[in-house]
């Protein structure tokens, strides 16, 4: 399969725009994806898709309660819900996940006054509020705006923007998916890639003996809600979250502060900022990837979490760990992957699955 075709469905997970609490067009998008995929397909009452596949039937053990294996991908992206509609008709910004807004000036936004309806999108300038860098002082200059010193142009009269916006629309930048050497770049890997990722590993399985829970969370930019809450449903015994993971091999950062390296394969996460991967999968999938010849690299994030911690404590605990996708520039409009990483990840968890007893 052609590069190009096999990464069409990321290029649109990551076109389609989600933020926590607006993942609407992503989750139909999904919903469509993986239909006839699955065993049952239901979505949770937060918004989260959960998606079972049985155990093979022709492996299963008589009698055997099968593991059931929780992947978790967040659906959702960075971005904003609108905060106020200034009587000028200048919008302002409440952020959903941590932005750093030194990547904020002079970016173009799409503001969806209705999270199911791309026809009522609206295009917008954004930009800090207060004077243009010509005739700025010296010290305004150095200034970093905190979000709510940024305002969202619509370039439409006042009227108009009082009656087509209103505190809650979502927002998110505009960024196009790029190809670049043997890279892809959009704003919205993290963590379109994991969904992907999931969706492919699945696809990709011939026999497991598990119960495969493929569930698509809400909310995990802004502490990993949706996956708490679907643990409780799933109750997993093996719990693994799928996201990207810093690559800082650029320059400025010494190697022993890299994380991760873009290239060198899927990244098993041994811990981070909020969880430590189990023992036993940590070595587990390390063995996997040398079996099959799967290109993969041990990681350890020093700060921030991912939906792994949420299934780990949840319903009593169970044995977590996270997958990750080596990313370049994370929270920015370029978050850069390999296309070979993509792969190793679905490969090796596909290898997972289908090892599980
Ligand atoms: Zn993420």
């Amino acid at each position: 399969m052609s590069i190009q075709k096999d990464l069409a469905l990321l290029e649109r997970l990551c076109l389609t725009p989600g933020v926590p609490g607006r993942e609407h067009r992503v989750r139909d998008l999904i919903l469509a994806e993986i239909k006839g995929m699955f065993d049952s397909v239901s979505v949770d009452p937060m918004g989260s898709i959960i998606a079972i596949k049985k155990a093979n039937p022709a492996k299963k053990v008589k009698g055997a309660e099968p593991k059931r294996v929780m992947l978790a991908a967040h659906m959702d992206q960075i971005g904003f819900l609108v905060s106020h509609v200034a009587k000028e008709g200048w919008v302002s910004l409440f952020p959903v996940g941590g932005f750093d807004t030194r990547n904020l000036f002079a970016r173009t936004v799409t503001l969806c006054p209705d999270p199911n309806d791309a026809k009522k999108d609206l295009v917008g300038v954004l930009n800090p509020g207060g004077k243009p860098v010509h005739i700025a002082s010296p010290e305004d200059r150095k200034k970093i705006p905190e979000v709510k010193e940024f305002i969202v142009d619509l370039g439409l009269p006042a009227e108009e923007v009082q009656k087509k916006v209103k505190i809650g629309d979502m927002v998110v930048l505009n960024a196009p998916v790029s190809y670049i050497g043997d890279h892809m770049v959009s704003q919205a890997m993290d963590n379109r890639v994991a969904c992907w990722i999931a969706i492919e590993a699945v696809r990709k399985l011939k026999h497991h003996d598990c119960e495969v829970h493929c569930v698509f969370t809400v909310q995990e930019e802004v502490g990993l809600r949706g996956a708490i809450a679907s643990a409780y449903t799933v109750k997993p015994h093996i719990g693994i979250g799928i996201d990207v993971t810093l690559a800082i091999d650029t320059p400025g950062t010494p190697a022993a502060e890299a994380c991760s390296k873009l290239g060198e394969g899927a990244a098993i996460t041994v811990a981070d900022g909020a969880s430590i991967g189990h023992f036993d999968l940590v070595e587990a999938f390390d063995a996997l990837a040398q079996k099959h010849k799967i290109k993969a690299q041990r990681s350890i994030l020093t700060a921030g979490g991912t939906d792994t911690a949420g299934l780990q404590r949840s319903t009593g605990g169970c044995q977590a760990i996270t997958l990750s996708c080596p990313t370049r520039y994370i929270h920015t409009v370029t978050e850069m992957i390999h296309q070979g990483d993509i792969k190793a990840c679905r490969d090796l968890l596909a290898a997972y699955l289908e090892d599980v007893k």
